[in-house]
C-alpha cells in the first residue's frame, strides 16, 4: 500500500501551527485535535519544523510551566523528515523506526499534503495482515 492510499482512505485534512506561536498555542492544538504532534509553518505555508508532544514535555521539565509562554522554535525539531506520496507503508516505517518518531509529513514539491501517524501504519499493517490470513486460509480450504 503507497502514502497516496492511505491519505486516500483517511483523509487530507492536516492541522498546522505557524512559526510565530507559543508553546501554549501548541497545546492547544494538540489537545483540541487530540493529535500527538503538528507540523510549524512559515507565513506562505512551508514547511520549517515538526512538534510533538515529547518535545513540550521536554520543555516543561527543563524550565517549567513559564515554558509555556516560550516561541514553539525553541522546541520544534526543525531537520523535518518526509515522505512522498509513492512511498510505500514499509518505506514509511523504516523511516520511522529509523530516526525513531512517530510522525511524517507528507510532503510533494514542497507542498505539505497530508501527516502519516504511526497509528495509520499499524491499522494498515494489521488490515494486511489479516487479508494474507483470509486468504491463505481459502486457498487451503479450497
Ligand atoms: P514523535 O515520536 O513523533 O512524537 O517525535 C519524537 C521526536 O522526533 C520529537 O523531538 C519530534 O520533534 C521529532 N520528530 C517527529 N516527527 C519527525 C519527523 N518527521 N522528522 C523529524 N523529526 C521528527
Amino acid at each position: 500500500m503507497s502514502v497516496s492510499e492511505i491519505l486516500s482512505r483517511k483523509g487530507r485534512a492536516i492541522i498546522t501551527v505557524p512559526i510565530d506561536a507559543s508553546i501554549k498555542d501548541v497545546v492547544h492544538e494538540l489537545a483540541e485535535h487530540n493529535i500527538g504532534a503538528i507540523v510549524v509553518v512559515s507565513a506562505n505555508m512551508e514547511v520549517c519544523g515538526i512538534v510533538s508532544e515529547r518535545d513540550i514535555v521536554r520543555q516543561l521539565r527543563d524550565s517549567g510551566a513559564a515554558a509555556l509562554e516560550n516561541p514553539l522554535s525553541s522546541c520544534m525539531t526543525s531537520n523535518v523528515v518526509s515522505c512522498d506520496e509513492d512511498e510505500t507503508i514499509d518505506d514509511v516505517l523504516a523511516k520511522m523506526t529509523e530516526g525513531r518518531f512517530r510522525h511524517l509529513p507528507v510532503i510533494v514539491d514542497g507542498e505539505l499534503r497530508g501527516l502519516i501517524s504511526i497509528g495509520d501504519v499499524v491499522k494498515r499493517k494489521i488490515e494486511q495482515a489479516e487479508r494474507d490470513a483470509a486468504d491463505m486460509k481459502r486457498y487451503i480450504t479450497g
